[in-house]
């Protein structure tokens, strides 16, 4: 506790990466509107007039030719031990529609991301633990939930209705009715996880690219009890999130149910911002309450937690503006 007695929370570490150069039908030709510039810094360059540039620094930027690896490496293996002591983590993805998200946290086959390298590198670390002390056990558990419109759905179990968010007297967030299933291996993990997922992208094409316009968040949860008198019991939570789409869809003249996914989009990824921008400031009040998404992620975002949120940018100058956007989004989250 600092001076005053008010708990000094811990800051958000905002990390920037940028996917490889795609679009080769991008009206600017081959050029890139992104440059990097060191291991933190970048620019991005006005597409009206190439002179003209903005820079920023972050923790960290992720060029082109980072690997799946080096971003787990750095920014997300770090903070999982803290896990199996009780305290609570977040990795999110942050960005425009087809800049990298979900390539990040999920990747594919070939290039796996930080979900599942995670997940393995939790069960490895709680196997080494149960080795070396054996007056603990632990076990490790999963939900995947989703927040579309502000309503909290079930994954793992896609008929339930929306989910209430509730917090008990030591302020831990809990989701009554959410499904939490047991693990015992990485690879059963896989046989729940990977259906749900696809189950989500898939209805996503007949919903009209619903998974751009949801935050996908998985949890996982470790379990610490004590053998031995006073059977103690400690939990640590790691979310993972693929957040909705950041580009601003009122822009193209969205009506109706589109119009109200994206003020709830706009909603949730504003507040988002105030809450990590006032993490990090260490100043004022942190409007946890103002969006579901950070109601949800009160405990495990700030405090004794431990948080990382990646922005994904893309190179194309059609995504100049939503880069832009995006960017002074995650600078604002930084510590200047
Ligand atoms: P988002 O989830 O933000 O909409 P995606 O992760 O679906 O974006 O990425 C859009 C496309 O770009 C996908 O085809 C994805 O495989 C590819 N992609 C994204 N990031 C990278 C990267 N770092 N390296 C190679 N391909 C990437
Ligand atoms: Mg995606």
């Amino acid at each position: 506790d600092g001076a005053g007695g008010s708990k000094r929370t811990s800051r958000v570490r905002v990390a920037v990466r940028l996917r490889p150069y795609m679009d080769k039908q991008d009206e600017k030709g081959e050029g890139s509107c992104v440059r990097g510039l060191g291991p933190q810094n970048l620019e991005i360059i006005n597409w009206r007039n190439s002179t003209e540039t903005l820079q920023y620094q972050f923790d960290v930027f992720y060029g082109e030719q980072t690997t799946q690896q080096e971003v787990f490496l750095t920014s997300v293996k770090p903070i999982l031990p803290h896990l199996l002591n009780g305290q609570n983590a977040s990795v999110f993805a942050y960005g425009p529609t087809g800049a990298g998200k979900t390539h990040t946290m999920l990747g594919s086959q070939e290039q796996p991301g930080i979900i599942p390298r995670a997940v393995r590198e939790v069960f490895h670390l709680v196997r080494a633990q149960e080795k070396e002390v054996d007056d603990w056990s632990y076990t490790i558990g999963m939900s995947y939930l989703e927040i579309y419109n502000e309503k909290v759905l079930d994954l793992l179990s896609p008929n339930t209705q929306d989910l209430p968010i509730r917090e008990d007297k030591d302020r831990n967030i809990l989701i009554p009715g959410l499904t939490h299933t047991q693990l015992t291996s990485f690879s059963e993990f896989h046989t729940h996880f990977i259906p749900a997922s696809l189950n989500r992208t898939t209805a996503s094409t007949k919903l009209n690219h619903r998974s751009s316009r949801s935050h996908a968040i998985l949890l996982i949860k470790v379990v610490k009890s004590q053998r031995v008198p006073p059977h103690r019991q400690q939990t640590g939570k790691l979310y993972l999130v693929d957040l909705a789409g950041s580009e601003d869809n009122r822009r193209t003249g969205n009506q109706g149910l589109r119009l109200k996914e994206s003020g709830a989009i706009n909603l949730s990824l504003f507040t988002l911002s105030k809450v990590v921008d006032s993490l990090n400031a260490g100043v004022g009040r942190v409007p946890y309450r103002d969006s579901k998404l950070t109601r949800l992620l009160q405990d495990s975002l700030g405090g004794s937690a431990h948080s990382v949120m990646i922005t994904n940018i893309a190179p194309e100058y059609k995504y100049y503006f939503d880069t832009f956007t995006a960017l002074n989004f995650a600078a604002k989250s930084k510590l200047i």
